[in-house]
């Protein structure tokens, strides 16, 4: 189970930011959301769903997939984030943010004080969309059941959606992310706080918004400690 602590100066300065400053919480929920439920999956342990997601057809990304990419991290993690969906690296090995942007994500937890491994890290989707392309609805509407699972397994204390689709497919809104950063969320039916911040590719386009992102970690860090 992991416990933050202060950030340093120094992790600070590994995301490229200076200083922050606490976001006020607000906790109006965008649009209540009813998890279908699927046979086979919603009971699945950890092992039977990652059996599940290795030998899943449901569309057609596993015809131009190396491999699926699963999740990492602590079973049992408080916090949990969510990107969009495996690039090409982490096609190639099968780990989610193992890129540029995961280098950057890593950078991120270890600035609010934790190691990678201590928190959950997952995507919307299991597989590659082909050239990064954007997902479909329909992709998302077939994937989503893992992730469902997954949330369930994990059971975190708080949810941070890592860019614009990751927090609409998770809050089931067409919002821009503008509007989505910096309010209380929560998954689902679930009742797990969510809260949305700028996905670590963006920001490694746009590092002016890193202090914006580390303002979303501190707001989420609040919603953990209050
Ligand atoms: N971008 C994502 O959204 N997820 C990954 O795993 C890698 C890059």
């Amino acid at each position: 189970m992991s416990t933050t602590t202060s950030p340093s100066p120094r992790h600070l300065a590994a995301m490229g930011i200076q200083a922050w400053r606490r976001r006020g919480v607000r906790t109006d929920q965008v649009e209540p959301d009813t998890a279908r439920p699927e046979a086979g999956v919603d009971d699945a342990d950890w092992r039977e769903l990652a059996q599940q997601v290795a030998s899943c057809t449901r569309c057609e990304l596993h015809s131009t997939r190396t491999n699926t990419v699963f999740g990492s991290g602590d079973e049992h993690a408080e916090w949990m984030f969510v990107g969009e969906a495996p690039g090409s690296e982490e096609d190639k090995r099968g780990l989610p943010f193992v890129g540029r942007a995961g280098k950057l994500l890593t950078a991120m937890i270890t600035a609010l004080g934790m190691q990678r491994e201590e928190v959950y890290i997952a995507n919307v989707l299991k597989c590659r969309p082909p050239n990064n392309r954007d997902p479909m609805g329909a992709e998302v509407a077939q994937c989503e059941c893992f992730l469902h699972r997954q949330v369930a397994l994990v059971e975190p204390k708080i949810i941070v959606a890592l860019g614009r689709f990751a927090a609409q497919s998770l809050l089931k809104t067409t919002q821009p992310i503008g509007k989505l950063r910096g309010e209380q969320f929560s998954y689902a039916e679930t009742g797990i706080p969510l809260i949305v911040t700028y996905h670590p590719a963006y920001l490694l386009r746009n590092p002016i918004d890193k202090r914006k992102v580390w303002q979303d970690l501190c707001f989420a860090k609040g919603i953990l400690a209050s």
